[in-house]
């Protein structure tokens, strides 16, 4: 568990969920992380579902689609694709909730967090090891802040997280 690149994280990186950029889509956010020369633009598409028992049957935003295009290291791009098959189809107050867990578990020096949060973070623990380098973190929270700030622009969640 505490190596850093974890297999899952290899399997992602070579084979990237949501990558290509897709039409239509409600909001779309690039973001670059400078010290390591990571990119990724992100588009958000979201419907508000009718259907009983599904995250938008109250007519809570339900994010329907994520697609991306990016480049940069295995890290960065393994963590978009990660967050992307865990957010879709999820509520946006269910996604802003994990992508505060993931946020908490980038603070946590690789101490992981408490069953709770790490069910709700499924496959993303893989990167609990990457939150001992410091210099790693920031890779991995560019796809996370990719997806809050198209979020913010779509109009469907607050801008006022705290920031990593
Ligand atoms: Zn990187």
């Amino acid at each position: 568990m505490e190596q850093l690149y974890q297999q899952l994280i290899l399997d992602h990186a070579k084979h990237p969920q949501g990558k290509g950029l897709a039409e239509p889509f409600d909001a779309e956010s690039f973001q670059v992380n400078p010290t390591c020369g990571d990119q990724v633009r992100l588009r958000v598409q979201l419907s508000t579902r009718s259907a009983e028992g599904t995250p938008g049957a109250d007519g809570t935003p339900v994010i329907e689609r994520v697609s991306w295009d990016g480049q940069g290291c295995s890290i960065s791009q393994a963590s978009v694709s990660v967050m992307t098959d865990l957010v879709t189809g999820s509520g946006v107050p269910e996604a802003e909730e994990i992508g505060q867990r993931f946020r908490d578990l980038m603070h946590a020096r690789g101490k992981g967090l408490d069953e709770d949060a790490e069910d709700l973070l499924g496959d993303a623990t893989a990167f609990t090891g990457v939150a001992r380098y410091p210099a790693r973190i920031k890779c991995a929270l560019l796809g996370w802040m990719a997806l809050r700030d198209a979020l913010v622009q779509a109009g469907v969640a607050g801008a006022s997280q705290e920031d990593s």
